[in-house]
């Protein structure tokens, strides 16, 4: 097992503070998980309107929320309108190809004055033929073990299960701990992990991660059989595990677009800026956001 610590870049997503863990240098995915951003925890002040993403499109990947604190209004070029409070995961699928793609906004409701989530995106395989769809689950499996709660936000985990629709084999944890304690995670053979700290500290093979750290563990060929990862965590400290099959194919990422390559990414670029129907549309009247444009590759 190989151990790599990846510290967030700091960034501001509409308004938000935000911590990206994925893409980092020299790690780009963990499973299909190809990005992540941990917003907040942020509290808004003044005229503050908290989170305004505007119009903007997905190719090739599921946009995966988890939602710790605040409401976010979620709307999609699929006609969906849906809030996303705490506890629960929305979870978008732009679908597959160069015919395909997804557009959404996203906003906080008028009047919450918070925000933390997690967002992350999953990179879709793009040998599938795969539809367009939204998912929202507002309730996942959940219990608590000697003080400490997990719930399973997509996947298989300690014999519970996620109805979260997935493409390739993939896990979600959210672990809170409130005694400080030497904690066993289980691991799935063929899988990568990370875990995220959101707060608190875990210890590793003698190494303290904190918050917005990430913890990447990928296997080496000469691994045997591994059951756990076994950790030390202090009280209060609350992370997430994340985990998967790595993708049968390389992924390259630009703006909000995957594909196979740059060729794949230049037509979606151009697709958006000319306002391609594949990506659909949302009418923007009425409300403060913009349609954005994409970045030149
Ligand atoms: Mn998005």
């Amino acid at each position: 097992m190989s151990v790599d610590k990846l510290i967030a870049h700091e960034k501001d997503v509409g308004g938000i503070p935000v911590a990206r863990m994925l893409p980092n240098h020299g790690k780009r995915t963990i499973g299909a998980w190809c990005f992540l951003d941990h917003a907040g925890p942020a509290i808004f002040e003044g005229d503050s309107q908290g989170l305004q993403v505007g119009l903007h499109p997905h190719t090739n990947l599921q946009t995966f929320t988890w939602m710790l604190e605040g409401e976010v209004l979620h709307k999609d070029s699929l006609g969906n309108e849906q809030v996303i409070r705490p506890k629960q995961v929305n979870l978008m699928t732009a679908g597959t190809g160069d015919h395909r793609g997804i557009s959404h906004t996203e906003q906080s409701v008028d009047g919450c004055d918070r925000l933390h989530a997690v967002q992350l995106w999953i990179a879709l395989p793009m040998d599938v033929d795969i539809e367009p769809s939204f998912h929202h689950y507002p309730t996942l499996p959940t219990w608590t073990d000697n003080d400490v709660t997990y719930t399973i936000t997509t996947g298989q985990y300690a014999g519970w299960q996620a109805a979260t629709l997935q493409y390739s084999k993939l896990l979600g944890v959210d672990v809170q701990v409130r005694t400080a304690q030497a904690l066993q995670l289980e691991q799935q053979t063929g899988f990568e992990y990370g875990i995220l700290v959101l707060r608190g500290r875990v210890v590793l093979n003698g190494e303290s991660y904190y918050s917005n750290e990430l913890i990447s563990l990928s296997h080496c060929e000469q691994d045997n059989h591994v059951d756990t990862i076994d950790l030390w965590v202090d009280a209060d400290t609350h992370f997430m595990l994340i985990g998967g099959e790595p993708l049968p194919h390389r992924t390259v990422i630009w703006w909000n677009f995957i594909d196979k390559d740059q060729a794949g990414l230049q037509q979606s670029v151009k697709d958006w800026n000319e306002g391609h129907q594949r990506f659909g549309t949302i009418d923007l009247e009425g409300t403060s956001l913009n349609r954005l444009i994409a970045p030149v590759l």
